[in-house]
């Protein structure tokens, strides 16, 4: 309905003749998916949840002509008659801390004045008068480490590029998100385009490549639309190009379409895509830091990471690290989906805890129901339970029970879930998503998906369900690449802390 909402806002402002004092903008995602369409309104700073086109008159009546608020569009609940004006004071956002989603919501993203008016390319500015090992360490420093799931620290991946030797090197940015409930790169590419192409040509610039690439899914239209704007008014602006800042560095960027295949996340297969090839991964070593697109050192690194970059540039390594757990620096996206209440994006520190996203953030489960899981890291990662939901959440800790950070997808799941249907749900994406190139991936999986296929229906057996642990295990163990060697975790997750739901589909039928 914001498309509807937005022409009413627009011609009751003509009607009234108010058309040339206040503007209306179309910004990036808030977070608060659930309770859109969403206005802000400035520079009063209120907030409006649920707007429908049929409120566009009221709001402008009270703030327009007569300086008030709608107190019954406000995000009020649960907090009980009190003015909620700062959207920081909404529950959604308390615990919240926005870095890579700072500008989202909050700037015309197809306005690149706006994000200079935010310091944007300020941070780029500073690097081109530093030293490129100078400007790698604050990298370092911050402990920025890969947001995409690897989670291997950004700040040695652009070292090893930057030492590895050659004249043409290439910096990458994948935008290839592809785990099923995953919304995080979209809305920033959405919401605040420029701050992934200033990152790029700070990245360029330290890593010495004079050319980047988006790797973009072509199923995120709005996405590419704001990217290529951003572009060219960055081009216009003389912030892509040559002589960036009069440093005599040349940096442009331009756009590759994947056709939305799962493992093409996978940097190996990514660059085989974006140079015509089937996207298929290959073995590493060699690291695409030694030989990546074109046999030459490329980096790849993911949306979220990139939105990262200018803030620890403008703020400090120190400022950086200061946020977030022992190893894992800074805060991280999540997009919150699935049976709880707040449904929507939510960047928080690294360390808070599940609980607190679930129950605070997102405001608990929808029709009071009991929590029973929540998988994180999608279609690699595994399930995680009650009895860990004050775990801190951070790379390590999400390792240790049995699931991942992968790209920051996690998904709740109420009592009604039968968690067999689950890894069913995941397995069948995953089998679908195998680029066939290894027998224990292409086949494993498959046959994997009937086991539980036959569980599910009611004819599975015992024996099923020792076969179903073999397989994943040797899945795990031969596959090539990452997409095989996780794709078994949501079965072994479910099975090793829900198997008596698996044993009621055997032995009880049910
Ligand atoms: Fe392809 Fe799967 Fe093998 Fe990866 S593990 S190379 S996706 S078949």
């Amino acid at each position: 309905g914001a498309d509807t909402l937005i022409t009413e806002l627009e011609n009751i402002l003509v009607q009234k003749g108010y058309d040339k004092e206040v503007k209306v903008v179309k910004t990036g995602c808030f977070g608060f998916c659930g309770q859109g369409p969403i206005v802000k309104v400035h520079p009063d700073n209120v907030f409006y949840v649920q707007v429908q086109a049929s409120d566009a008159a009221e709001i402008i009546e009270e703030h327009v002509i007569k300086g008030r608020h709608v107190d019954r569009l406000l995000y009020v609940e649960p907090i009980e008659n009190q003015k909620l004006d700062l959207h920081r004071d909404m529950p959604f956002y308390k615990k919240q801390i926005r870095i890579a989603l700072r500008n989202c919501g909050m700037i015309d993203p197809e306005n690149i004045t706006e994000y200079i008016a935010f310091r944007g390319y300020e941070a780029l500015a500073n690097v081109l008068t530093m030293k490129r090992e100078d400007a790698v360490k604050v990298v370092k420093d911050a402990g920025l480490r890969g947001r995409g799931g690897g989670g291997f620290s950004t700040g040695m991946k652009w070292e090893l590029t930057l030492k590895s030797p050659g004249d043409e090197k290439y910096i990458i940015c994948n935008a290839d998100e592809g785990d099923p409930g995953a919304f995080m790169d979209r809305s920033i590419l959405e919401g605040d385009p420029h701050s992934v192409l200033e990152a790029m040509a700070i990245g360029g610039y330290i890593i010495g490549a004079s050319k980047g690439i988006i790797y973009i899914r072509a199923e995120y239209p709005l996405a590419i639309h704001r990217l290529e704007v951003a572009i060219a008014q960055a081009r216009e602006f003389g912030l892509l190009g040559d002589d960036l800042f009069g440093s005599g560095f040349n940096f442009d960027i331009e756009i590759k379409l994947g056709a939305g295949a799962f493992v093409c996340g996978e940097e190996t297969a990514l660059i085989h895509s974006v140079e015509g090839k089937r996207g298929e991964p290959t073995k590493k070593p060699p690291f695409p830091s030694e030989a990546g697109y074109l046999n030459k050192p490329t980096c790849v690194n993911n949306v979220e990471t990139y939105a990262n970059i200018a803030p620890i540039f403008l703020n400090g390594a120190e400022w950086f690290s200061s946020i977030g757990t022992e190893k894992s620096k800074g805060t991280k996206v999540f997009a919150l989906a699935g049976k709880v209440n707040n449904v929507g994006l939510v960047e928080v520190p690294m360390g808070t805890t599940l609980r607190e996203i679930i129950y605070e953030i997102g405001g608990g489960i929808q029709n009071d129901k009991a929590f029973k899981a929540v998988q994180t890291g999608g279609p690699s990662g595994g399930v995680i339970t009650a009895a860990d939901l004050d775990t801190p959440i951070d790379y390590e800790s999400l390792k240790a029970i049995g699931s991942m950070m992968g790209s920051g997808g996690m998904i709740v799941m109420d009592e009604d879930n039968c968690m067999v249907d689950i890894a069913k749900f995941y397995l069948d994406f995953t089998k679908d998503e195998s680029c066939g190139k290894c027998t224990p991936c292409r086949v494993g999986t498959k046959r994997m998906l009937e086991i539980l296929e036959r569980i599910t229906e009611g004819h599975g057996t015992a024996e099923d369900l020792d076969n179903l642990q073999a397989l994943a295990h040797m899945i795990k163990d031969s596959a090539l690449c990452g997409l095989g060697q996780t794709a078994p975790n949501p079965v072994l997750s479910t099975m090793k802390y829900f198997r008596e739901e698996y044993e009621n589909h055997v032995f009880n039928k049910r």
